[in-house]
Formats: structure tokens, C-alpha cells, sequence
């Protein structure tokens, strides 16, 4: 069937003639559709069962154009191949951490999966300052899982080139690099940016120092293809209920460098941390969440690094360092210290990226719900200066950072004169 883009007087027609919807509804007699529509990107609609509304699909379409930006800026539908194919990468090795998926049609670009009825996307829990006590442990697994086990340290040379090689990415990539490490730093029509802090604004376009640090993160964007990286792993991308986690949204999926994705989820937080300073009037409520969302940052950070040095510990048949190199007496100490200076590495490119990421969100094309979700601006414009301080800071110390406690010790530094 040729591409034409579905709405809701046309989904139903379509899901019913798609095979696998059979087993997936008991009956196709009536279906219900409604658009959820909170997208950046793409069409996205709930398709119900009215006889069981237990039996319910998302469906997920690309647009031939970035929707945010309206129908002058076009953005190529393959990015549903991407998504649909890290879905099942995302299932395949971190099982119950990512949507099902039940039918991609590539002529459509359309994806339908599983609908998460339950859950909620974890950016609306944490303004209303939900506590999520199994989160560490399922967000640093499904990082190990996808990161150590499409990367170098598991795959043949081989292996990871065939698979790395089903991932190009090209358009969604060149998003990134424009939105994230490049416009948001000079002049681009799509910037925006909060009046009261221009100042600010213009004084990070203008900081030498600070411009060839962004750079030296965008060259490790660009050209570090260490795993399958999900590349858009903010708290919009993250879904949950009262005990389950799940990643949606991996439609800019690519080989790149692992710390992108960690910066992203440990930013995320820092950034929902900054927004209680305007959502959160009472300030001993205020004080008890952050200090919740630092103590998760840390877990995260520390859950992630123990399992990764199991993980790799325990299943090191990669190219990289084959399990023979190491052996001559003191080899296991000298493979346990390589680990060691690997996930140290790590740490430093997650500052190094997260902070590029808190920068962006600052001035350029899209800030968080966090933050936009404060009307007063002046209360917005007090989480920002914050959140251009520290960005500026994880990004510029990157390479003396040596514990996730010198992440967290910036934010307590910069956020301890704040007087609200
Ligand atoms: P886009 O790529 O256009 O940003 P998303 O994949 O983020 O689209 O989906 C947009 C919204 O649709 C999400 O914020 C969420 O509310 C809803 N959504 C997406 N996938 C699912 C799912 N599998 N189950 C339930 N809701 C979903
Ligand atoms: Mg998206």
C-alpha cells in the first residue's frame, strides 16, 4: 500500500485488514481510535477494542516532516524502520523493558505495539514528585543490557559492523548534531529561548572555552560508534506505572557513544530536580524531592557501573579484548583495571554530553515540560540560570570528574544560594 499518512476516520479500516491485529483483538468489529498527539515528531493514535478495553495497540506513523516545525522542514519516514528496529533489539536484550512490538509496515511507516495503559510518561510523575523505588535498578539494566551487548566488548568485529551497518541514521543523526551540539550555540532561526535570561544566552555563544568543549562532545557524537544507543533517552522517552519501567521512542537509534544515553537520563533528573524551584511552592517538600532525585541519580549512576563490570566481567567474547589477552600472570587484575578506567570514561563523556544536553534544552529548539510547564517566567528563568551553570560546569570539569559524587557535589554548589 502506498504511503498516505492515517487519521482517525482512516486507522480503523487499516488496523483491520493488518494479519497480525487478529491475534492480538478478539474481534475487529469495533475498534475506537482516538490521537494522543503529545508527539514532537510523529502520529501517534490509541486503537481500542469497545467490546474488551482491554485490548488496545498503539499505533505509531511517520510524518514526511518534522511535525514540531511544521511541513517546511522534511525529515525522512525511514525513521519508523530505525524505531521499529530497536524495539525489538530493546526486547530481544533487555526483555520487558521496551513496548512489544506486533506488525511494521515500511511502505506506511508505521509501527503498531503494545499500549501501555498503565503506565505514565515519567517527566508528568516527577513534577508531581512520584517516587519511583525500582527505577535505578530497571533503567541501569536496560542500559547494560542494550550498550554492553551491541557494543565491541561482546560482538566479534564482524558482528557488531553487520548490525552497526543496520543503523545509519543518517537524517536523525544530523538532527542531533544540528539541535543538540550546534544552532542552540549561534544564530538559528528555531532557537528560542526565555527573554530574562538573554544574557546568559548570549554569553554561552559567546565563550570560547566553553564552544570547543561542545565541539569535542559533538566529534564523540559524531564519530564513536561504541553501541546501539537509543539517542533520545530523556524522561519523555520513559514510561511507567507502580512497578514496571518501559523505553519508548528509539526512532533516533544509532551507533553511538554509550555515555549519550546515560547523560541523557541522569540530565533529565538534574533538570526535573531545577523545575521544583517553580513547581513546588513549599520548601521543605521541595527539599525532601530533590534531595530524592539526587540519591537516584547516584544510584543510577553506581547501579550501572557494578553491573557493567559484572556483565563485561562475565561475557568478555567481544573483539575488543579477547579473554586470551589476558592471560599471563596478573592478567585478571590488569582486565579488572582496563574495566575499571572504561567505566571511568564513561562517567567523564556522560558530564561531558549530559551537560551539552542541559545547555540545549536552555536555547534551543525544544526545552523539557519541566520547565515550559512554569508560567511565570521569572520562576522559569531561575531553574535556567541554574541549569546553564551546571551544564556549563559537567561539561568544561568532564575530565576531572572522577565519581558520580562530583556530578551530583556541582549541583548542590551551584543550587545552594538559592533563596525561593
Ligand atoms: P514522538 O516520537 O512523536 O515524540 P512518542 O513515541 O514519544 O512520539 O509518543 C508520543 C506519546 O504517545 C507519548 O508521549 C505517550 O504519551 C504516547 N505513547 C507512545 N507510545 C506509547 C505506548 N506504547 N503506550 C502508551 N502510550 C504511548
Ligand atoms: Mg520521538
Amino acid at each position: 500500500m502506498a504511503y498516505r499518512p492515517l487519521d482517525e476516520s482512516t486507522v480503523v479500516s487499516y488496523v483491520k485488514q493488518r494479519p497480525p491485529m487478529a491475534k492480538v483483538f478478539s474481534s475487529l468489529d469495533r475498534l475506537s481510535v482516538s490521537e494522543v498527539g503529545d508527539g514532537n515528531l510523529n502520529l501517534v493514535f490509541i486503537v481500542q477494542n469497545e467490546v474488551n478495553p482491554a485490548e488496545s495497540v498503539i499505533l505509531k506513523q511517520a510524518l514526511p516532516f518534522l511535525r514540531v516545525a511544521g511541513d517546511s522542514w522534511p525529515l525522512t519516514r525511514e525513521r519508523m524502520r530505525y524505531e521499529t528496529q530497536a524495539l525489538l533489539k530493546h526486547n530481544e536484550l533487555a526483555p520487558g523493558l521496551a513496548p512489544t512490538v506486533y506488525d511494521f509496515d515500511q511502505e506506511m511507516s508505521l509501527v503498531i505495539m503494545e499500549h501501555l495503559r498503565t503506565h505514565e510518561i515519567m517527566r508528568k510523575g516527577l513534577v508531581a514528585r512520584k517516587r519511583y523505588p525500582f527505577f535505578a535498578d530497571h533503567i541501569s539494566t536496560f542500559l547494560v543490557n542494550v550498550l554492553f551487548f551491541t557494543s565491541d566488548l561482546f560482538l566479534t568485529g564482524p558482528e557488531k559492523k553487520q548490525l552497526q551497518a543496520t543503523f545509519v541514521n543518517e537524517h536523525l543523526r544530523k538532527l542531533q548534531e544540528d539541535f543538540v551540539y550546534s544552532n542552540p550555540y549561534m544564530e538559528s532561526e528555531e532557537n528560542n529561548w526565555n527573554p530574562l535570561i538573554d544574557e546568559l544566552v548570549q554569553a554561552v555563544r559567546a565563550d570560547g572555552a566553553l564552544k570547543i568543549a561542545i565541539a569535542e562532545m559533538k566529534e564523540a557524537y559524531m564519530t564513536h560508534g561504541e553501541a546501539l544507543i537509543h539517542a533520545d533517552l530523556h524522561t519523555g522517552s520513559i514510561m511507567l506505572n507502580g512497578g514496571d519501567t518501559r523505553v519508548i521512542d528509539p526512532e533516533f537509534a544509532f551507533f553511538g557513544p554509550m555515555a549519550y544515553d546515560i547523560g541523557a537520563v541522569l540530565q533529565n533528573l538534574i533538570l526535573n530536580y531545577l523545575s521544583h524551584y517553580g513547581h513546588t511552592a513549599d520548601r521543605a517538600e521541595r527539599e525532601a524531592y530533590q534531595v530524592y532525585l539526587l540519591e537516584l541519580v547516584r544510584d543510577i549512576w553506581n547501579e550501572f557501573a557494578r553491573k557493567f563490570d559484572e556483565t563485561w566481567a562475565n561475557n568478555n567474547r567481544g573483539e575488543l579484548v579477547p579473554e586470551k589477552y589476558w592471560d599471563f600472570p596478573g592478567g585478571q587484575e590488569a582486565f579488572a583495571e582496563y574495566r575499571r578506567s572504561y567505566i571511568h570514561r564513561l562517567l567523564q563523556e556522560t558530564a561531558g554530553h549530559g551537560g551539552v544536553k542541559f545547555l540545549r534544552r536552555m536555547m534551543g529548539i525544544v526545552s523539557v515540560w519541566d520547565l515550559s510547564s512554569i508560567e511565570d517566567l521569572e520562576k522559569r528563568a531561575v531553574a535556567e540560570r541554574l541549569a546553564i551553570q551546571i551544564g556549563k560546569r559537567w561539561v568544561l570539569e568532564r575530565k576531572s570528574i572522577s565519581s558520580i559524587d562530583d556530578l551530583t557535589g556541582i549541583v548542590l554548589e551551584e543550587t545552594k544560594g538559592v533563596s525561593i
